[in-house]
C-alpha cells in the first residue's frame, strides 16, 4: 500500500494549487497556448501555466480546428477497427503514438477531450465560450463509447498512452476495500471540475492532469527548435520548461504508476466517468461466452485495471463495460477464444 502515498502527495497538491488559484490575481481573459515566437522566453511559459482559470477562448484557427478533429476523428476510426477485429493489444501502440505526438507534443496536450469536461461545464452557462473544435473534442470519444466502449482510454487520449509507456510492468494488486474507495475518486473529481468551473475558481482537471507537464516540455522544445531552425531568437541555457510544482506533481504521479496501472486513469479521470456510463449501454460491449468459458482466470489476471470480476458464489468471471478500457488483453490470452 506504500506506493498509495504518491496519490495522496500529487493530489494533496493539486489541490494546493487550487488554493493558490482562488487567491491569484484575477483570471486572463482567454486561454491561450503561446506561439512559436513567443515560447522563446521563460516568462511566456510560466505565464501560461498559470491560465488556470481562463473566462474566454481565443476563436480557433481553420487549420488547426480541421487537423484536430481530422486526427482524432482517425485516431478513433483505427482503434475501432482494431478492436472490432481483436487485434493484439501490443499493435496498440500505432494509434496510441500518433495520439502522443499530435496531442501531447504538437498540439501541447491541449486541446484534449479530458480538459475539455471544465469547457463545457463552463458553457453551461454560457454556450458561447464552446469553440467548436472543443465540443467535437468532448463528443466525439463520447458518440464512439456509444458504439464501441472506451477506445479512445485505449487509442486516442495522450494521457493515457503516457501512463502506459511511463508505467511499471508489475502492478500492484490493491485490496478490495481501498480499490473500492478510489474507483470513486473520478466521480469526486467530476463533480468538483465542474461546480468549480462554474463558479470561475479554476479548471480543476488542468491541475490535476499530472502529464501536461511532460507535454507542455515536448511542445516547448518543438515550437523553440522551428523558431530557431527559422532564424528566430531563443533564450539560451533555459533546459526546463514547467516550474516545480508542475514537475513535483509530474514525478508522483510517475513514482505511482510504477506500481499502480494508469493511476490518473482510474483514480482521478472525471472524463473516464463519463465514458465509462455511456459504454455501459454501447452496442458493442465486450463479453465473456460463459458456455466456453472454464473459468481458468487468464483473463481475469492479464486485465490491467481489473475490469474482470469474479462471482464468489457461482465462479463466473464478468466484465464491467464501465471499468473495461478496450484493450483486448484478455481477448488476446483466451485459449478458449471466449472473450467477444
Ligand atoms: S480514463 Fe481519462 S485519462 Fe485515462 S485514457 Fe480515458 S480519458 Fe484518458
Ligand atoms: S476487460 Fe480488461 S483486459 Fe479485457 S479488454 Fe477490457 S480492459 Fe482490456
Amino acid at each position: 500500500m506504500r506506493p498509495l502515498w504518491w496519490l495522496v502527495v500529487w493530489l494533496a497538491m493539486a489541490v494546493g494549487q487550487v488554493a493558490v488559484a482562488q487567491e491569484a490575481a484575477p483570471a486572463p481573459p482567454c486561454y491561450k497556448i503561446p506561439s512559436a515566437q513567443e515560447i522563446s522566453s521563460n516568462e511566456v511559459i510560466s505565464a501560461y501555466r498559470q491560465q488556470s482559470c481562463p473566462q474566454q477562448f481565443v476563436p480557433e484557427s481553420g487549420g488547426w480546428l480541421a487537423a484536430d478533429i481530422a486526427m482524432l476523428a482517425a485516431i478513433l476510426l483505427l482503434g475501432c477497427v482494431m478492436v472490432w477485429r481483436h487485434v493484439h493489444f501490443r499493435r496498440f501502440w500505432i494509434p496510441a503514438v500518433m495520439s502522443l505526438l499530435y496531442f501531447g507534443f504538437i498540439r501541447g496536450g491541449c486541446i484534449c477531450p479530458v480538459g475539455s469536461v471544465a469547457n463545457l461545464a463552463i458553457g453551461l452557462r454560457h454556450p458561447e465560450l464552446i469553440g467548436l473544435s472543443t465540443g467535437v473534442m468532448f463528443l466525439l470519444p463520447l458518440a464512439v463509447a456509444l458504439i464501441m466502449g472506451r477506445v479512445f482510454c485505449v487509442a486516442g487520449c495522450p494521457l493515457g498512452v503516457l501512463q502506459h509507456l511511463l508505467g511499471g510492468r508489475r502492478p500492484l494488486k490493491i485490496p478490495v476495500v481501498p480499490h473500492a474507495i478510489l474507483r470513486g475518486l473520478p466521480v469526486v473529481a467530476l463533480l468538483a471540475t465542474a461546480w468549480l468551473a462554474l463558479r470561475g475558481t479554476c479548471f480543476l482537471v488542468c491541475l490535476l492532469d499530472p502529464y501536461k507537464t511532460a507535454f507542455f516540455f515536448g511542445y516547448g522544445w518543438i515550437q523553440r527548435g522551428s523558431h530557431w531552425l527559422q532564424g528566430g531568437l531563443v533564450e539560451p541555457g533555459v533546459l526546463f520548461v514547467g516550474d516545480l510544482t508542475a514537475w513535483g506533481i509530474f514525478a508522483a504521479a510517475v513514482l505511482l504508476g510504477l506500481w499502480v496501472y494508469r493511476p490518473f486513469c482510474r483514480f482521478v479521470c472525471p472524463y473516464g466517468v463519463l465514458l465509462g456510463l455511456f459504454s455501459m449501454v454501447a452496442f458493442k460491449r465486450r463479453q465473456i461466452e460463459q458456455s466456453q468459458c472454464v473459468q481458468c482466470g487468464i483473463c481475469e489476471k492479464q486485465c490491467p485495471v481489473d475490469a474482470i470480476v469474479r462471482n464468489p458464489q457461482t465462479k463466473q468471471l464478468t466484465i464491467s463495460s464501465y471499468h473495461c478500457i478496450q484493450c483486448n488483453s484478455c481477448s488476446s490470452s483466451c485459449r478458449k477464444n471466449g472473450i467477444h
